[in-house]
């Protein structure tokens, strides 16, 4: 008999036999192809309550498997393997052997969001891919992200100064990722501002490097500010059973 929808079988529970003679009738090859037995011991019950815990991930209980999600996925679409629906069912079952067998493409969303206007359960699908790329950093599986090395220097300078200074953004970016400074497209569009840009805008751009100005008042903000994130982290590292200074 046929395999139906032999690509969601993975490759090392198909087994084949070269040469095999079943009473006297031929099977060799794939008339004899036999799909081992899937047998899972190590749930994790805890998984689908550990990613609602997180930003994002708080409505993955509403998921009825519709598919909508994956069928409207801008990634889906060029890359099967990634699939939102199927995801959000392993969470919710603990299936998490399984989970990770994709961590390292989970956090390729490009949070597009047409999940999140396909689903008709609210359950914001990208939020619960973020929430789930972010579980899988916090519990070890995967190395942090470009994405969240950025949100980290984002979030410091914010906190630090109560504004935004593009160039010390992407500066303090790329020393966190080991990235050369004097990237083309960098080089490029410095050389370009230079040329269009007004010579007072330039200077004031440059004096904000050097100084990095505070907002106004800032300091009780930013004491407000920081005791949030710290709130935060440690209610994540609590929901995810780590210790409090992992809870990013
Ligand atoms: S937000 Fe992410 S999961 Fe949703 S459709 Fe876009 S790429 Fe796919
Ligand atoms: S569209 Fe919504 S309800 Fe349907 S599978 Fe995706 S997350 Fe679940």
């Amino acid at each position: 008999m046929p395999i139906h929808e032999k690509s969601l079988i993975r490759p090392e529970n198909l087994i084949t036999h070269d040469s095999l003679v079943i009473d006297g009738t031929d099977v060799s090859g794939h008339w004899s192809t036999f799909i081992k037995s899937r047998t899972i011991t190590d749930y994790n019950e805890a998984m689908q309550d550990e990613i609602a815990a997180l930003p994002g991930g708080e409505y993955i209980h509403r998921c009825w498997q519709c598919g909508s999600c994956t069928n409207a996925c801008t990634v889906n679409a060029v890359n099967p393997d990634f699939n939102p629906r199927y995801w959000i069912y392993l969470i919710r079952t603990g299936m998490e052997e399984e989970l990770l067998r994709d961590k390292d493409i989970i956090w390729q969303c490009v949070s597009c969001n047409k999940c999140t206007y396909a689903c008709p359960r609210d359950v914001f699908p990208e939020g619960v891919m973020k929430a789930t790329a972010h579980w899988l950093e916090l519990k070890g599986h995967t190395a942090a992200s470009p994405a969240t090395h950025f949100d980290a220097t984002f979030t410091e300078q914010i906190l630090a100064t109560g504004r935004m200074e593009e160039s010390h953004t992407l500066r303090s970016f790329f020393k966190r990722t080991g990235q050369p400074l004097n990237q083309p497209w960098l080089v490029a569009l410095v050389t370009g501002m230079a040329k269009r840009f007004p010579l007072f805008f330039m200077i004031r751009m440059g004096l904000a490097v050097v100084f990095r100005p505070r907002t106004r008042g800032w300091a009780r903000t930013e004491g407000v500010l920081r005791d949030f994130v710290s709130q935060r982290r440690a209610r994540n590292a609590a929901a995810l059973g780590l210790d409090s200074k992992e809870g990013h």
